[in-house]
């Protein structure tokens, strides 16, 4: 199982370009599944510059509806209609409609759903800004992938420690800490230590002060991650 950083607002590799936003791709398990969808056109950008094709993604997860994570989407579907597309609940019908009119199926996520083996959504989280997180069970252990956490980074981990039972191995993605002050900041890296994180790759929404304090904290558990990084949980012991 591995996991490729396909966009963000963070460089991760050279000739990769940034913007604000973010998409990642899981392969390597029983289904290839891309997590949010970036932007707009950096996606399918990104995507050939990685020689991803479009056509070898099985899954679509959005984990909300801000246009930095759905913002590719129209792009890939007209790309690989042939795809499931897991959306919150919550999301716009006009949206679900237009997912279905490109052929996709959708399938609309409020309860923690089994996706393929050893893959699962969390289910729609938060109150005013809904979302959902993917987590995967690797051979390291359970792997968090989270958009912009805008419920908290720190719910993500217990809804996942719940569902499978298991401390959390890795947290990837947006924990929406860029413009929080260093209090909170540090709030968050005690709440993820205490519930037993071990590995945290910070990313998008991170912002630089929070990606200094959680490297400060986690030393080289800390991962730093960008456009074009990819990561096997199975080589981080
Ligand atoms: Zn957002
Ligand atoms: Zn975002």
């Amino acid at each position: 199982m591995q996991i490729t950083i396909v966009c963000d607002n963070n460089a991760g590799k050279d000739g990769l370009e940034t913007g604000w936003g973010f998409s990642c791709l899981v392969s390597g398990g029983e289904k290839t599944i891309l997590f949010d969808t970036g932007p707009g056109r950096l996606l399918l950008d990104n995507m050939e510059r990685l020689e991803i094709e479009p056509g070898s993604i099985d899954v679509v997860v959005l984990s909300h509806i801000h246009g930095d994570h759905t913002g590719g989407l129209d792009g890939f579907l007209g790309r690989n209609p042939e795809v499931s597309v897991y959306l919150p609940v919550s999301f716009p019908k006009q949206v679900k409609d237009g997912v279905a009119r490109y052929g996709a199926e959708v399938i609309e996520v409020k309860e923690p759903v089994k996706i393929c083996r050893d893959v699962y959504s969390v289910g729609q989280v938060g109150r005013l800004i809904k979302e959902q997180a993917l987590v995967v069970r690797t051979e390291a252990g359970p792997v968090l992938i989270v958009g912009c956490a805008h419920p908290g980074v720190a719910k993500f981990v217990n809804a996942s420690r719940k569902l499978l039972n298991s401390d959390i191995f890795l947290v990837i993605g947006g924990f929406h800490l860029e413009w929080a002050a260093g209090g909170r900041i540090r709030r968050v890296i005690s709440a993820l230590k205490e519930s037993g994180v071990r590995y945290v790759g910070a990313c998008h929404c991170c912002g630089d002060k929070s990606r200094r304090l959680f490297e400060e904290q986690f030393g080289e558990k800390f991962i730093n991650l960008g456009a074009g990084r990819m990561i096997r949980p199975g080589d981080l012991h």
